[in-house]
């Protein structure tokens, strides 16, 4: 079996996370979530765990190079066929660093997969989103509960998450397009990027998405 190699790319609320359970079940591919590493690395003490420790401790942003020895690592242990990358790179010199890293494993990225929303799709998603202090997740258009504002599990009052709020959502677009639309560009240029529309129904952007992993896979055997 040839291996895939991706990256995930897109804007908040385009379904990223969803795909990218999806995907795990469907290829068996471990996914490797920036943040959740740093975390764990962290909280087990290890060698790079304690050393990006000391730059946060100071307020400092932990540097790419120990970033890409966690993703490395992560890929060692359990990435034979391949691994789903989300939240790294960020930037250009990332993607290169990145790309050096893994030509020095042997290994290349086989596709970054772009899944697009428009900004208005992503405002209206996220701000129409509400949670009660369990967790029950709504959405005032889309998944309404009975009695607007109470859980229907649990009789909670639901609130809009900060994170939800409309002001907070465009700072966390327009940070987005900042830092992503070069990357688009970068991996487009080397003939890597695919492209996916986020606002489609999540089981037909799944399906288009293995579609394409099975084109890339019959490629590489070619
Ligand atoms: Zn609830």
């Amino acid at each position: 079996m040839s291996e895939l190699n991706l990256i995930l790319l897109g804007p908040p609320g385009a379904g990223k996370g969803t795909q990218a359970a999806r995907l795990r079940e469907d290829f068996g591919l471990p996914y490797i979530g920036t943040g959740d590493l740093l975390r764990e690395h962290r909280q087990n003490q290890t060698e790079l765990g304690v050393e990006a420790q000391k730059y946060m401790d100071n307020g400092d942003l932990v540097p790419d190079d120990l970033v890409i020895a966690m993703i490395l690592s992560k890929v060692e242990d359990e990435g034979d066929d391949g691994f789903l990358l989300d939240g790294f790179p960020r930037t250009v010199p990332q993607a290169d660093a990145l790309a050096r890293e893994l030509d020095g494993m042997g290994r290349r990225l086989t596709a970054a997969l772009l899944i697009e929303a428009s900004d208005d799709v992503v405002i209206a998603r996220l701000s129409g989103r509400r949670v009660c202090s369990a967790g029950h997740v709504y959405h005032v258009v889309d998944d309404p509960p009975k009695h607007e504002g109470v859980c229907d599990q649990d009789g909670k009052p639901l609130t809009r998450r900060k994170d939800d709020e409309p002001d907070t959502i465009k700072k966390r677009l327009s940070t987005y397009h900042a830092m992503t639309e070069p990357l688009k560009d970068y991996y487009d240029e080397r003939g890597l990027l695919r492209r996916f529309d986020g606002t489609r129904d999540e089981t037909e952007v799944h399906d288009h998405i293995r579609a394409t992993l099975a084109t890339l896979r019959l490629e590489e055997r070619l």
